[in-house]
């Protein structure tokens, strides 16, 4: 192993992202106090965009 870029994932290991309440993905930032998912905590309307592509049920 090279200390280059393949040693760079292990960089820093904090939680930064904890369990939203309002969607349910760990993507609660605790210091910005925000979801990076729904907005929460942000915005009061649940965030969302045109070009964010969720799963869509395709038949
Ligand atoms: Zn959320």
């Amino acid at each position: 192993m090279s200390d280059g870029t393949t040693s760079m994932g292990k960089k820093g290991r904090k939680i930064v992202h904890i369990k939203c309440r309002r969607c349910g993905r760990v993507s609660f930032h605790r210091r910005k106090g925000y979801c990076a998912s729904c907005g929460f905590g942000r915005s009061r309307r649940i965030r969302g965009h045109s070009w964010v592509v969720k799963k869509k049920d395709r038949c």
